[in-house]
């Protein structure tokens, strides 16, 4: 008998530099981006675990190069023993490093936390400011830190986060073709409405996680697919393969 190969199915790459949406278009493209999403994940909110502003200041420290789940996993001994600024001020370098090693970089991140937490003390009373420009003069926070600080624990909309969930699907949904994180972050804000800023970064990065895979993206099964220009396959309902 004979035995006929199943002729593979053919699938494109995502493509580097997909279309982008200019004008009405682009307004549209954002308005369903952002409807699409807020389906998809009613419940998309910040994924460290945090009880004040301080700790997520320094639970978004510990993010970099790091998941969150790793970071949640570390912060509870961290914040035991240093439960706030003045506490994490005094700290030991060597035993902070030694409470945050399994987050990676933790020589630089143990200098960010004690630095910050100083800068903290000695110009602000120990609270967390909420300002962007406070924000981002604090050692080991940039904007993208700040973003997430005001967005989460003051509910202020000053900014998007762009990391790297937000960038690559900025570019693969027709956003911009922006790779600079600030960019990136100047042009989405006049796409979506203010008070949606601190979810649509939520929402962009559980999208990233669980079905825009930097690698892998799983385009059938995508709820973006049929406005995505980077979409790899149709959707699978519509080829009748459920
Ligand atoms: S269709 Fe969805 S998973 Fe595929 S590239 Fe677009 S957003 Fe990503």
């Amino acid at each position: 008998m004979v035995v006929k190969a199943v002729p593979k199915k053919k699938t494109k790459k995502v493509a580097k530099r997909p279309k982008v949406f200019t004008g009405a278009a682009l307004k549209k493209q954002a308005a369903n981006i952002e409807r699409l999403l807020r389906k998809a994940y009613p419940d998309a909110k910040c994924e460290l675990d945090y009880r004040n502003a301080f700790e997520l200041a320094a639970a978004t420290i510990l993010s970099a190069q790091c998941t969150d789940k790793r970071v949640n996993m570390v912060t509870p001994a961290l914040f035991a023993r240093y439960p706030n600024a003045a506490a994490l001020a005094a700290a030991d370098l060597h035993e902070v490093e030694d409470l945050i090693k399994s987050t990676g970089f933790y020589h630089n991140k143990a200098r960010s936390l004690i630095g910050m937490a100083m800068a903290l003390v000695t110009n602000h009373g120990g609270e967390v400011p909420r300002t962007m420009d406070d924000l981002v003069v604090l050692p080991g926070i940039g904007r993208k830190t700040a973003n997430v600080v005001l967005g989460n624990a003051f509910g202020l909309n000053e900014g998007i986060v762009v990391d790297t969930h937000v960038a690559r699907l900025s570019t693969r949904l027709g956003l911009t073709r922006e790779t600079d994180p600030v960019k990136i972050e100047r042009a989405l804000m006049p796409l979506f409405p203010r008070t949606s800023w601190a979810l649509l970064s939520h929402l962009l990065i559980w999208h990233g996680r669980r079905v825009c895979d930097a690698k892998k993206p799983r385009c059938a099964e995508c709820v973006l697919n049929r406005i995505c220009p980077s979409a790899t396959t149709q959707k699978r309902v519509e080829s009748g393969k459920k």
